[in-house]
C-alpha cells in the first residue's frame, strides 16, 4: 500500500483526512497554525479534536457568529484579488462591487461602522496589518468612481487622508494622486486631493511657531515625519498622540507671551538632532 507523509507530523500514513472547515476556523481563531491544514493523519486529527476538547474547558466554544467573522475574513482576499484583477484590465464598474463587499466585511469584522473606522478600530481588534490594504482600497473606490460619482469619490478620500496619517503609505498616495491627475475624468477632484494631501500637514506646533506651513524647518520636520517616524510602532504611536494633542497645545501656547519665540528655539534644536 502506498503511503503518504502527513504535512503536519510528516508521518507516513496510509492515508490522509479531512480536517473540516469548522475544526480548521476553530484552531485559527485560538491562534493555532494548526488551523492551516487541510488534511492530516488520523493521529493528527485525533489531537486536534483533543485539543478542542481542553480548550472548550477553558473557552467558551466558537459561537455562531465567530464563525461567520471568520469566514468573511478569509473572503475578503478572494474579493481583493478580483477586484485587483478588475482594476488592471481597467473593468472599474466590475471592481466597484467587489471592493464595497470588502468594505462591509471590515465593518462586519471590525464591528464598526465604515464612516467611524480609524486606524484604532484596526489595532483594537489586532488587524493593524490590513490598515494599508483598506487604504489601497479607498484610493481604488476613488478611481472606480471617478467621473461617475463625486460624492463617494469624496467620502473614500476623507476616509483615506484621516487613515493614512499615520501610515506609511501617505507619500505613496499622495504621488499617486499627483500622477494620476493627467488621466482623470474629474480633474479638479484629483487637483483638491493633492491640496489635500499638503494641507494636512498637521505639524501644529512647528506651524504655530514659524508661522508657516512651508517653513524649511517645518518641512524637515514633516519630512521626518513620513519618512523615519511612521515606519516604526513607536513612531506611528507617537504620531497619533501628537495629533490628539498639539492641537490643545497650541491653543494654550498662544495665551503664553514669548512661547512662539521659546518654541522655535527649541524645535530648531531638535530639528539640529534629527538625521537628514
Ligand atoms: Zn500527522
Amino acid at each position: 500500500m502506498d503511503l503518504i507523509n502527513c504535512p503536519r507530523c510528516h508521518t507516513p500514513s496510509p492515508g490522509l483526512m479531512d480536517v473540516k472547515v469548522e475544526l480548521q476556523n476553530f484552531l485559527l481563531l485560538h491562534q493555532s497554525s494548526d488551523g492551516l491544514f487541510k488534511k492530516v493523519c488520523s493521529t493528527c486529527l485525533q489531537n486536534f479534536e483533543d485539543s478542542i476538547h481542553d480548550l472548550s474547558l477553558i473557552q467558551n466554544r466558537m459561537s455562531a457568529a465567530d464563525i461567520v467573522r471568520m469566514q468573511l475574513w478569509n473572503k475578503r482576499l478572494d474579493l481583493i484579488k478580483e477586484a485587483l484583477g478588475l482594476m488592471k484590465s481597467e473593468a472599474y464598474s466590475q471592481a466597484l462591487p467587489k471592493y464595497e463587499e470588502y468594505l462591509k466585511i471590515i465593518e462586519q469584522v471590525l464591528g464598526v461602522p465604515s464612516a467611524s473606522i480609524s486606524s484604532q478600530s484596526f489595532a483594537g481588534a489586532g488587524k493593524s496589518e490590513e490598515l494599508p490594504v483598506y487604504c489601497l482600497v479607498l484610493w481604488d473606490l476613488i478611481i472606480c468612481n471617478d467621473g461617475l460619482n463625486e460624492a463617494a469619490q469624496r467620502a473614500a478620500a476623507d476616509k483615506m487622508l484621516e487613515l493614512v496619517k499615520v501610515s506609511p503609505l501617505r507619500k505613496t498616495l499622495s504621488d499617486r494622486a499627483r500622477q494620476y491627475q493627467k488621466k482623470a475624468k474629474n480633474k479638479k477632484f484629483f487637483k483638491r486631493l493633492q491640496k489635500d494631501f499638503r494641507n494636512d500637514r498637521g505639524c501644529y506646533v512647528a506651524t504655530f511657531a514659524y508661522e508657516s506651513a512651508d517653513h524649511s524647518q517645518v518641512k524637515a520636520l514633516r519630512n521626518f515625519r513620513d519618512t523615519v517616524l511612521i515606519q516604526s510602532g513607536f513612531g506611528r504611536t507617537f504620531i497619533s498622540a501628537y495629533y490628539l494633542l498639539s492641537p490643545m497645545l497650541v491653543k494654550v501656547l498662544r495665551k503664553i507671551p514669548g512661547a512662539r519665540k521659546f518654541s522655535r528655539i527649541f524645535l530648531d534644536w531638535l530639528i539640529a538632532l534629527l538625521p537628514n
